[in-house]
């Protein structure tokens, strides 16, 4: 600046110089410029009166058009981002309408069932194999809720993006919009008495012509911001809903699963406790000992049968070391019921008990009592889920009326492992596990195992 200031000086006529190196200088700031500069630009712009508009602008230009192409990229995905959206959302829609159904078929099985009733056996099995149903579907909503949770963090985090996006367009057309204002009529005026030439008329009338189309295409991505954030919302919205609709089916599907339980326990309780003949009662109460016996003692004899084969071949079969049993349902509460003769609650006589019923609460843990050998993980109308193991030596301890086998038959456990969990599948009223010990194909008082 001093430079220039003395060279003025000297010269009087570099004042008009000077005037014409700022004309030349402001017709290299092109509107383009002025566009993105914003106000900031004005002072200069006015001090102006020439702008041949097709100026050395093709730098900036470039960088508009970089610039544009990544918006237009962002535009693309957030297209693709949409109509993805909008899958998952028909997706999730129809996931619900299948949980609804499965939800109207449980009530079709508890009504038929109602009508079944008198066949005891069949009611049981088959209101079991409902329990488990409505357990997987608890399983797979909770899995459903779990999926809906990240959808809806994506969904939050594609919403911010677009929002940014909305703000800078809307950041950049506030600069445009001002500056149109700001030039008002000045800016055609200009065009007209600012253009020595009609061809610099028509190039800067054909710049307006392309400004305008570039305002155009800026209000098109605007919309279309708006349109995805909307898209955005009403996915996440729908997406909210879906996941508490999942709840309240999940919600359905435990209030169902409840009755279930107690429909079950009542009618177990009403058919033993109606049955007016009550020879008909104990003979039934026995069949049913028998039958769960005649199971037990069928494994039993196919394990000795193994046995002496082994040892036939010169192998060694389990042996039991004699150590003390791990107790079986660390969550008890009470002895519901002991080992040995008891008055049977309902029928009223004495018969004989031959384990030891542990009430515990629905899915707490069944532990193995001892190391051994998993003969049998099964489901029976009687014992409901069961497992046996062979400890070795002609030692078993079964487990009766579990809600879930974690096991399954070959299995080798050690003690205290988790094998399944406490529930009222069979003939049971109530969640409890039914513990009983067999030495030599007959059942013997777990206490001579286990320590109190
Ligand atoms: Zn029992």
């Amino acid at each position: 600046m001093h430079n220039m200031k003395s060279f003025k000086n000297s010269l009087p006529c570099v004042g008009v110089l000077l005037v014409i190196i700022s004309v030349l200088l402001c017709a290299g700031l092109t509107l383009a410029n002025i566009c993105d500069l914003g106000f900031n630009v004005q002072a200069t712009e006015s001090g102006s009166s020439s702008d041949d508009g097709s100026g050395d602008d093709s730098k900036e230009d470039n960088e508009e058009e970089s610039s544009e192409e990544e918006d237009k990229a962002d535009m693309d995905a957030i297209r693709a981002s949409i109509s993805e959206k909008q899958n998952q959302i028909k997706e999730a829609e129809n996931e619900k309408k299948k949980v609804q159904s499965d939800l109207t078929n449980v009530k079709k099985i508890v009504s038929s069932l109602k009508d079944a009733k008198q066949d005891l056996e069949y009611y049981v099995t088959q209101l079991d194999g409902n329990l488990s149903d409505v357990q997987d579907k608890i399983t797979q909503l909770n899995g459903l809720i779990v999926e809906k949770e990240k959808d809806i963090e994506q969904s939050e985090k594609d919403l911010a993006e677009a929002e940014r996006i909305q703000k800078d367009q809307y950041e950049s057309m506030k600069k445009r919009i001002r500056f149109m204002y700001e030039k008002g009529n000045g800016f055609y005026l200009d065009l007209i008495f600012g253009s020595s030439t009609f061809g610099e008329m028509l190039n800067k009338a054909d710049y307006i012509e392309q400004m305008s189309a570039y305002e155009k295409k800026k209000l098109d991505e605007f919309k279309d911001t708006c349109l995805y954030l909307d898209s955005c919302r009403q996915g996440l919205e729908s997406d909210k809903e879906l996941l508490e609709a999942a709840k309240a089916q999940v919600e359905a599907e435990e209030d169902n699963l409840q009755q279930l339980i107690s429909a079950k326990e009542q009618e177990i309780s009403n058919t033993s406790a109606d049955i007016s003949n009550k020879e008909a009662a104990i003979a039934e109460y026995e069949a049913d000992i028998a039958a769960r016996n005649a199971i037990i003692a069928a494994l039993e004899q196919a394990i000795a049968e193994e046995n002496r084969k082994l040892e036939e071949s010169g192998g060694t079969a389990r042996k039991y070391d004699g150590g003390m049993f791990q107790w079986p349902a660390p969550s008890y509460t009470r002895i519901s019921d002991d080992y040995g003769y008891r008055i049977h609650p309902t029928l009223g006589i004495t018969k004989f008990h031959n384990g030891v019923d542990m009430a515990a609460p629905g899915g707490s843990p069944i532990l193995a009592a001892y190391e051994g050998e998993v003969v049998a993980a099964d489901y029976n109308s009687s014992m409901g889920n069961y497992i046996m193991i062979n400890h070795g030596d002609g030692l078993y301890t079964i487990y009766m009326h579990a809600s879930a086998l974690y096991v399954s038959k070959g299995q080798t456990v050690s003690k205290g492992d988790k094998i399944g969990a406490v529930g009222t599948t069979g003939r049971s009223t109530g969640n409890h596990l039914h513990f009983g010990v067999r030495k030599d194909g007959v059942y013997v008082s777990p206490w001579n195992y286990l320590s109190k």
